[in-house]
């Protein structure tokens, strides 16, 4: 590059971050291109019905249920990062109850199976989870305890070889379709954060229950479930890693699910963000493009400074975690700063739409209500502002 062209700026250079290579590019650029023929034109329907699940199998056939799973269990044995690119890439869906119904499966219920399941549970579940011939559910938040998880009360009693399960888990995204759940539950309510164990529950065992299909303001794609577990009795064979050591593994998880969270929340800020680009740049009044208003143009110049933070925040983030970095204080700070922009950024989006924002036609409320969840799944804002408190010694 000759200094000239050093000093003349370019807006549309290519602004791929050093953590991803070519080959996720290439991921990137076939993940999009099937999403947008594949997935996109259903959104409209799905909102209505909730997305089929051939949409698992067909990602499962793809290779994207599985691309940073090991290749022994079907996986593509890719890093970290290439599921950050799914994750970024599902938004091109319009439709995010689908992205987040997927995110469950591949960054939520998999990990723990991954990392603390028996090699019997791998193949059982992990191997059909991944051909997207299973799919899968977690279990942590419970009518009377959501933030609080230390204060669930879902029992599993050890009885001779088995276990007895009893209580109840609500919001439970694909708890209605799920062939199994990753089920948080209490084996000793005096042991305190040792009295948590993890199991791997069939969702046909005797004494699951959906009980109830929640209906939402967002992310209707998405089936969320309120479920019963009425004396439900498995083997100790499904046990999810150590009796006693629940909650250190959930709160493991938790931090993959926040990461992943962030990226699609930031990567979904951005397609607003352009799909509104392109608006303001159609749209007449006073006989000039909106855009041409200053006030329009620094409202997207404000909505690109916060997305590109909350980028940064999520790929430095992103690479510590890829390099074996625990870094709970870093995946809050990004978790709670991408919501808070990604529901900003939509809230300003749709204000630019004016009264096309507010109509169904254009998908942009969609995208506004269906960003909103971001601020409360996964822990709300309130629990990582105070959990980024607490890390101070606070
Ligand atoms: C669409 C959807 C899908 C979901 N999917 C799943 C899923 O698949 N699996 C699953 O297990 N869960 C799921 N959840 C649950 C989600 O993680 C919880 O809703 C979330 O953790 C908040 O818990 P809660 O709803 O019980 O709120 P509560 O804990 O009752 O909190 C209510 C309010 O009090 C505030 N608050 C609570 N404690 C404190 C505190 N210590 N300090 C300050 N403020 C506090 C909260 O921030 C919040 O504003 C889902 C939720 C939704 C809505």
């Amino acid at each position: 590059m000759t200094a000239p062209d050093v000093l003349k700026p370019d807006f549309a250079s290519r602004r791929r971050h050093f953590i991803f290579t070519d080959e996720h590019e290439q991921l990137r650029e076939s993940i999009r291109r099937f999403v947008i023929k594949e997935l996109q034109p259903h959104a409209e329907e799905w909102e209505l019905s909730t997305f089929p699940d051939w949409v698992f199998e067909r990602l499962g056939e793809l290779g994207f249920l599985g691309l940073d799973k090991p290749e022994r269990y079907g996986g593509q044995g890719g890093d970290y990062y290439a599921s950050l690119v799914l994750a970024e890439e599902m938004v091109h869906a319009d439709c995010g109850g689908l992205a987040m119904g997927v995110a469950v499966q591949t960054d939520m219920a998999m990990p723990p199976i991954l990392a603390f399941g028996t090699e019997q549970q791998k193949q059982e579940w992990l191997v059909p989870a991944i051909r997207g011939t299973a799919i899968l559910c977690l279990g942590i938040t419970e009518p009377d305890a959501g933030s609080d998880v230390a204060g669930i009360r879902t029992r599993a009693v050890r009885d001779g070889d088995e276990y007895v399960i009893h209580g109840s888990k609500t919001f439970i995204t694909n708890g209605h379709r799920a062939h199994a759940i990753v089920l948080v539950t209490k084996t000793d309510p005096d042991a305190g954060y040792e009295g948590f164990t993890l199991f791997l529950v069939p969702m046909d065992a005797p004494g699951v229950i959906r009980e109830k299909r929640l209906e939402k303001l967002g992310m209707h794609a998405s089936d969320t479930a309120l479920l019963a577990f009425h004396d439900v009795r498995v083997p100790e064979s499904a046990v999810l890693g150590s009796v006693g050591k629940g909650f250190y593994q959930i709160m493991w998880e938790l931090q993959g699910e926040r990461l992943i969270g962030a990226a699609g929340a930031v990567a979904a800020a951005q397609r607003v963000f352009d799909r509104t680009l392109q608006y303001a740049r159609e749209r007449t009044a006073f006989g000039r493009p909106i855009g041409r208003f200053q006030v329009i143009r620094h409202k997207f110049a404000e909505m690109a400074t916060k997305i590109e933070t909350a980028r940064q925040m999520v790929y430095t983030t992103a690479w510590r975690f890829h390099d074996g970095a625990y870094p709970v204080r870093e995946i809050a700070i990004a978790k709670l700063y991408a919501a808070r922009i990604a529901c900003e950024v939509a809230d300003e989006c749709l204000q630019i739409h004016g009264g096309n924002g507010y109509t169904k036609e254009y998908g942009i409320e969609r995208s506004w209500r269906d960003l909103r969840l971001n601020r409360i799944g996964a822990g709300t804002d309130e629990i990582m502002l105070d959990l980024i408190g607490r890390s101070y010694g606070l």
